[in-house]
């Protein structure tokens, strides 16, 4: 896995996820050895979900083109 910000070569680590509805909770998430960012499998599918609802949509064709 590539990371998303620099292209980096992405480690899977454990995170302790403090927030979680159950209390403390270990996560799976990668991390960027170069940049230090890190995406864990909500964030991944949250910015799926961001990207596809931010696709352009296909405007309509200018019908006085010449
Ligand atoms: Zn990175």
């Amino acid at each position: 896995m590539r990371c998303p910000r620099c292209e980096g070569l992405m480690v899977m680590d454990a995170y302790l996820n403090l927030e979680g509805d159950d209390g403390q909770v270990w996560i799976d998430a990668w991390r960027c050895v170069n940049c230090g960012e890190i995406v864990d499998r909500q964030m991944m599918h949250n910015r799926r979900r961001q990207a596809r609802l931010q696709k352009p949509v296909k405007a309509h064709k200018n019908k006085q083109a010449a």
